[in-house]
């Protein structure tokens, strides 16, 4: 089988190491065939800018709207099947601690198996209360692959009703303007200080206070491995950057790896 060739010392790194903290973002999930946030604007959606239906002043204005675009995305995300990319960090997990911190809302680093430690922008299927915070989990928390596709008719869907408080439920992804939950901060920050190589998949967008996490590991001595087709702002400090894609470079270092 053809493929890339991964470097030698990117090899030994990696059979080396016990512990992988795996640091993913949009690349990943758009070899699955899941639009990047700025490309989903088609059908339906495309007179409306991603941009302004992913704030709290969307929310504010808007309930049904926005969480008839958030279900929408979620449903497309059901449809879609992790890639070679995703299933062969789950694979690599099976031999080593392999640790997730993922910037992607979708659910295909769970799906393909592996650990997923931290979403750092939240989750489409982890919607909750907008007004008591409590995590929601009843009915319509999140669609099915098979729901009638009303969301091509209406955007607007009526989001559920918090059965604490009576509040809208809300979205768990992290808006324009939020800060990053501090529990996934937390468990991503743990999963950077304890890895010995950290590979960085898919990430040319990325962005503050997320892009602190590589820097300060190679800061503090641990090799970070990237996979981008294209140059990003952590080729600029990588120890190791290949211009390959995660579906397709990721496979290919776990042949070399036997
Ligand atoms: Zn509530």
């Amino acid at each position: 089988m053809t493929g890339p060739t991964i470097p030698e010392a990117v090899i030994d790194l990696v059979r080396d190491a016990d512990w992988i903290t795996v640091f993913s973002g949009a690349g990943v999930s758009a070899e699955s065939g899941i639009a990047t946030f700025r490309d989903v604007q088609t059908g339906l959606w495309e007179t409306f800018d991603p941009a302004e239906l992913a704030t709290p002043e969307a929310w504010e204005r808007d309930p049904a709207l926005v969480w008839g675009w958030y279900r929408w995305r979620a449903r497309e995300v059901l449809a879609a099947e992790p890639n070679t990319g995703h299933r062969a960090l789950a694979e690599l997990g099976a031999s080593r601690t392999v640790m997730v911190v993922t910037q992607n809302v979708d659910d295909l680093h769970e799906r393909a198996g592996s650990d997923v430690v931290s979403h750092l922008h939240g989750s489409l299927f982890a919607p909750r209360c907008s007004v008591c915070h409590t995590p929601y989990d009843g009915p319509d928390a999140r669609p099915s692959a098979t729901d009638p596709d009303t969301e091509h008719v209406e955007p607007r869907v009526t989001p559920p009703t918090c059965p604490r408080c009576g509040g809208d439920v809300r979205p768990g992804v992290v808006w324009f303007g939020e800060s990053l939950p501090t529990d996934d901060w937390q468990r991503a920050d743990q999963a950077f200080r304890a890895s010995e190589v950290v590979i960085v998949v898919g990430t040319s967008g990325i962005v503050y206070p997320a892009a602190s996490l590589p820097e300060r590991a190679v800061r503090e001595g641990i090799p970070v491995i990237e996979f981008n087709p294209a140059e990003s702002s952590v080729t600029d400090f990588a120890t190791h950057s290949l211009r390959v894609s995660a579906a397709e470079g990721l496979p290919a270092l776990l042949r070399a790896l036997g």
